[in-house]
């Protein structure tokens, strides 16, 4: 097994960035996780770097995974597998048949894709697991999207960071935005806060009424919710029932516009404004998506004068199909 430098070295806190484009009347800042600079970077960039570690203790010769082939999360296990010289296996809903620039990679790192119906997928899991023990391999099991404790962890390390932002410059953000999907962001976003918080509390200090809003690209509030909350609970562990509470949870369903991969006209006109004015990057099912479900959402509310901080989680190649496809 080969080693990642990068991974073994570990990830340097990535910038926070003022943005220049006006989008009414609050300070707007951007935590630029898109620029990890392992395969195109992003939010499962940062939880594989966590499998990283796992997949080298237990030195396991191949990585199963699931997930749409044209994913980011794929991608880039795929690329970590071909860099660390071991096998990478990845079960794909056969519903999913769009080509899209993850899916070349994907291919191009060797990836084997087995394909099954959305609704055999964890029957489809638990035999490929099964065969590879029997025929003697060692294999290491992702979740789709990197869910999981390792991931929730990888994702507690950007609220770390965040924090130690605002000390570092005096600013305090009044609200933190990002797009939730399997809700391991979230779910380490506000493990991190809880954390602080309580931090704060021991040594005296305010803990001060910073809200954590996931922009839900595609589960209803009820379901987002709940698995957002689970997964804090996994990784909180014994100090769960101490320092959960519900109101630091707000996940929002009303930016959904129809469900995963669906967008509006407007949020492409916004994806075209941010590049022009800040030259950033966004792509349509995830990070344009959210950034532009914010805008509408700090409109609704009628927030003034805030700063906030939007958490660009990546997806970077799927910028080059939204200007092809456009
Ligand atoms: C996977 C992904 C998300 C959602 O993150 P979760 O941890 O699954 O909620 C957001 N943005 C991008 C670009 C992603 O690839």
């Amino acid at each position: 097994m080969r080693k990642i430098a990068l991974f073994e070295q570990g990830i340097s806190p990535t910038p926070i960035v003022k943005m220049s484009g006006g989008y009414g009347e609050n300070q707007y800042y951007i935590k630029r996780e898109d620029l990890i600079p392992f395969s195109f970077g992003g939010n499962k960039a940062r939880k594989a770097a966590e499998f990283y570690k796992e997949i080298k203790a237990c030195g396991a010769d191949i990585v199963v995974t699931y997930g749409s082939n044209s994913s980011n999360h794929c991608r880039i296990i795929a690329n970590m597998a071909a860099a660390m010289g071991i096998a990478c296996h990845i079960i794909s809903p056969e519903e999913n048949r769009e080509r899209l620039y993850n899916t070349r990679l994907v291919e191009d790192f060797g990836a084997t894709i087995e394909t099954c119906p959305v609704t055999e997928v964890s029957g489809t899991i638990d035999r490929r697991m099964e065969t590879l023990r029997q025929a003697g391999r060692n294999p290491y099991f992702i979740m789709g999207g990197g869910h999981g404790n390792p991931g929730t962890h990888a994702c507690a390390d950007t609220y770390r960071e965040i924090a130690v932002y605002e000390e570092q410059t005096g600013i305090s953000f009044d609200y933190i935005f990002h797009a939730s999907g399997t809700g391991t962001t979230q779910a380490g976003l506000v493990s991190g806060k809880l954390q602080a918080d309580a931090e704060k509390k021991e040594s005296g200090r305010c803990a001060g009424g910073q809200k954590i809003i996931g922009i839900s690209i595609a589960r209803n509030e009820a379901r987002g919710r709940e698995v957002v909350r689970q997964s804090i609970e996994d990784y909180l562990g014994a100090r769960y029932e101490e320092l959960y509470r519900d109101e630091a949870l707000i996940f929002t369903d009303e930016y959904c516009m129809g469900g995963y991969g669906k967008y509006t006209p407007e949020v492409a006109q916004t994806i075209e404004k941010v590049m022009q004015s800040d030259g950033i990057p966004m792509d349509t099912t995830y990070v344009g998506k959210a950034f532009h479900g914010m805008i509408q959402y700090v409109e609704a509310h009628g927030l003034q004068g805030k700063n906030i901080l939007f958490v660009h989680t990546g997806g970077t190649p799927l910028y080059f199909d939204f200007l092809e496809r456009r």
